[in-house]
């Protein structure tokens, strides 16, 4: 994906209003020998500002999103969906919970605020917290279906918003809407311990939404607590007691409770302390944007509007801060427009002293908002330009001697990062290298051998390296096998030692995690540097005293079954064209990352003839593979095929692997019932090459119902009858 490691790390924590304006500064305009990197806890980044709208039914979901994975892709930007658990300015590391910390040279962290949540709701089911935003509507969703199971249609619904500040009054009037389009009934009530609602508000702006909350029979409890939550029904702390279904926080910001591992100084406030230059208040190096930042000298509410502004003055105090220049303040505007969707087609709006509630500041603010997200729904990829920063010098020509190894130093550097376990399968491994490791044979004998290898299909290492170990633990499990040992083969583009190091240890590490949850001993490897980062592994096994699961063995009338969707060699294709939605992504990372050796355990239960794992060849050509070898044919029906969500779009939009051409080779032994079926998108599924593919099992008929039961329990919920094995030697027949 790139031929060298840019020098400098630029990471942005949280993928929120200030940071996205760098991302999407940096797609017009990248910065010379810097990587970009997003975290993000989630693929798609929610737009605040147009969640009342998409409840109130006036957006599709997707309108208020930000593909994170398309965006990237489409500036070149690394994307890495994970939740940041703390932060090291003095190391200069961002920490996760389960994968190596990550370096930065500049980061700025913009992560947001959460509502004051109560300790009272604490243990309420019926809570729900506004944040995070990117699973609002489905945790709505889920708890709306739960409640009307065994409800009737004309037995209200309880709802309770906690907090009248802008988000609540928005999301209590749009949500009527939303309840509606769902035929519910529901009584709406918003509680909010201060005097008045939308505090900070012009009186008229507030006289306004409390006559339309009356207008749609909301109960507004102001100047009262929530003090005990007693099942279905919130006590105040007047002794009201309120009946509530479903209780919605949408109180003051606070800050996230994360914040109290990252080693920052913070406010009073909890929120990190901040100059006016957006740095951190003892970090030159470190930005913090959004309601994250608490200004030292001249706080801020906490609103999208200042995150907004903060953008600009974040994209050019990074670019004059690599660069040793002086940075310059931001100044918060005085007042701002202030827009509150009722959900009706109108809005309440505040601006210059005026207050006002109608159609037209609805307009005004869909026309804000929809041009707003449109400067960061445009996934086409761009052209990269002249970099923005001074290059610094080219680097220098580095010799290839010795197969162009990496250097010592980065290797253990790596090395040392990594928590390598013992294993009994190792006399001597890495924890005293030698020219060689060292087996036990009497722990296991080397039965079975298998290598695989490949470029990395993302840019996030770890990811890759994890995904790398499950590709190569498939083979040797597909062979009937138990994996014991791993070697690693690593190539790393050239770069600074700390940039290297980096790398290879995030990929190490994501193929040790999943060795380590298997027990198999990582036991040495080769590292060099080349053009892209590839990596692959060397597995050894043994076969504990079972037969091997060989290819040929398939017997007419037996059932195929495949364990995985098919399709993810498309969406890698119109992953590097900026073309794959996030959650399509989401889905085949997802199937990557699930391990083959339970599917293989069913196989063995439900007496297996033959069994291979899907790989590069695509079905066609591991499934040509086993009729080869087993002297049969095959009838596979395309109806049937498991396909990954977006395989059809991009596939029907022309997308293709790299691979597909090769993998049509074998078309010639394919017969096809009638030639319109080689349009559908089932036909080009066979010949997709897949990461981390399915199993493909031939299984006795009589018991196919009943390993598709154990498959999906096993978590393998797409695997399905994809065919019969015929007497018709060699010929694959391909019906509807
Ligand atoms: C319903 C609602 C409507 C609103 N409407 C408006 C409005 O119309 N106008 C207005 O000015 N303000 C509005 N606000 C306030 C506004 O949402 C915030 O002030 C604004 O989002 C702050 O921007 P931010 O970039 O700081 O944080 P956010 O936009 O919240 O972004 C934070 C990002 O950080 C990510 N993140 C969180 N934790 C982690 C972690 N541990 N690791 C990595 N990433 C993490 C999140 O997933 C998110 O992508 C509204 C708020 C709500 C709740």
């Amino acid at each position: 994906m790139q031929t060298n490691l840019p020098s400098r790390d630029l990471v942005l924590i949280g993928a929120g209003h200030t940071n996205m304006h760098v991302a999407r500064m940096w797609r017009m305009r990248p910065i010379s020998d810097v990587r970009l990197t997003i975290i993000s806890p989630f693929s798609r980044a929610t737009y605040s500002g147009m969640l009342p709208g998409t409840l109130a039914g006036l957006y599709e979901p997707h309108e208020m999103e930000i593909d994170l994975y398309r965006f990237g892709a489409s500036c070149g930007a690394r994307i890495i969906i994970e939740e940041v658990t703390g932060f090291d300015p003095d190391a200069k590391q961002i920490h996760f919970a389960d994968r190596p910390s990550l370096r930065y040279d500049i980061a700025s962290i913009g992560i947001g605020s959460v509502p004051n949540t109560s300790h009272v709701l604490a243990d309420n089911a019926a809570a729900l917290s506004i944040k995070p935003m990117a699973t609002f509507l489905n945790r709505l969703n889920n708890q709306l279906q739960r409640l009307q199971a065994g409800r009737s249609g004309d037995d209200p619904l309880s709802i309770c918003v906690i907090g009248a500040g802008a988000a609540g009054v928005e999301v209590t009037l749009c949500l009527q809407t939303y309840i509606a389009s769902r035929s519910h009934v529901a009584r709406f009530c918003l509680v909010d311990s201060g005097e008045e609602i939308l505090k900070g508000y012009l009186p008229n702006t507030r006289q306004l939404a409390r006559r339309e909350l009356e207008r749609r029979e909301v109960a507004v409890h102001s100047g009262r607590r929530v003090s005990e939550s007693l099942g279905s029904e919130l006590a105040l702390d007047d002794g009201t007691k309120l009946p509530a279904d479903v209780v919605i926080t949408a109180t003051s910001a606070t800050p996230p409770q994360v914040l109290e591992q990252f080693q920052l100084p913070r406010c009073e406030d909890g929120f990190l302390a901040v100059r006016p230059t957006l740095q951190s208040t003892e970090n030159d190096d470190v930005f913090v944007v959004g309601d994250t930042a608490s200004f030292v000298d001249n706080p801020v509410p906490k609103a999208g509007v200042y995150a907004v502004r903060q953008g600009p003055v974040l994209w050019q105090n990074i670019q004059r801060r690599l660069q040793r220049q002086t940075l310059r303040p931001f100044q918060p505007q005085r007042g701002f427009l202030s827009l509150l969707a009722t959900g009706d087609g109108k809005a309440i709006g505040q601006y210059r002293g005026r207050s006002f509630h109608n159609r037209l500041a609805w307009k005004w603010k869909d026309y804000i908002d929809r041009k707003f997200m449109r400067m960061y729904q445009d996934y086409r990829p761009m052209a990269m330009q002249q970099p923005a920063a001074n290059s610094p010098e080219p680097p220098a020509m580095r010799c290839r001697g010795c197969g162009g190894k990496v250097g010592g130093n980065v290797l253990s550097a790596a090395l040392e990062r990594l928590q390598i376990p013992s294993s009994e399968f190792v006399r001597q491994g890495l924890d005293h290298p030698d020219d060689a490791a060292l087996l036990n044979p009497q722990a296991a004998p080397v039965e079975v051998v298998s290598v695989d290898f490949f470029q990395a299909f993302m840019d996030d290492p770890y990811l890759v390296g994890r995904v790398a170990a499950l590709n190569a633990l498939s083979d040797i499990w597909a062979m009937g096998g138990t994996p014991r040992g791993a070697m690693a083969m690593v190539t790393i583009p050239a770069g600074k030692p700390p940039q290297q190091v980096d790398a290879l240890t995030q990929l190490l590490a994501g193929g040790l995690r999943e060795f380590s949850a298997v027990d198999v001993a990582l036991l040495g490897g080769h590292t060099t540097e080349g053009d892209e980062l590839m990596v692959g592994y060397t597995v050894l096994g043994d076969l504990g005293g079972n037969e091997p699961l060989t290819k040929a063995g398939l017997t007419p009338g037996e059932r195929l079954i495949l364990t995985k969707p098919l399709g993810s060699g498309v969406l890698l294709a119109g992953h590097a064209q900026a073309l794959c939605r996030g959650e399509w992504i989401d889905e085949m990372l997802a199937g990557m990352l699930r391990a083959n050796h339970a599917a293989v355990g069913i196989a063995r239960k439900f007496q297996a003839t033959a069994v291979t794992d899907v790989t590069g060849f695509g079905l066609a050509g591991h499934l040509l593979e086993m009729l080869d070898a087993s002297g049969v044919g095959a009838e596979l029906s395309l109806a049937a095929l498991p396909q990954l969500s977006g395989f059809e779009e991009l596939s029907s939009q022309g997308v293709r692997s790299s691979l597909d051409p090769a993998n049509r080779l074998s078309e010639d032994q394919i017969k096809v019932e009638t030639p319109k079926l080689r349009a559908l998108a089932g036909y080009q599924a066979l010949f997709d090459p897949q990461t981390s593919g399915g199993i493909l099992m031939g299984i006795p008929a009589a018991v196919a119902q009943d390993c598709l039961t154990d498959l999906a329990d096993a978590g393998f919920k797409s695997a399905s009858v994809v065919g019969t094995v015929t007497t018709k030697s060699g010929i694959l027949t391909v019906c509807q």
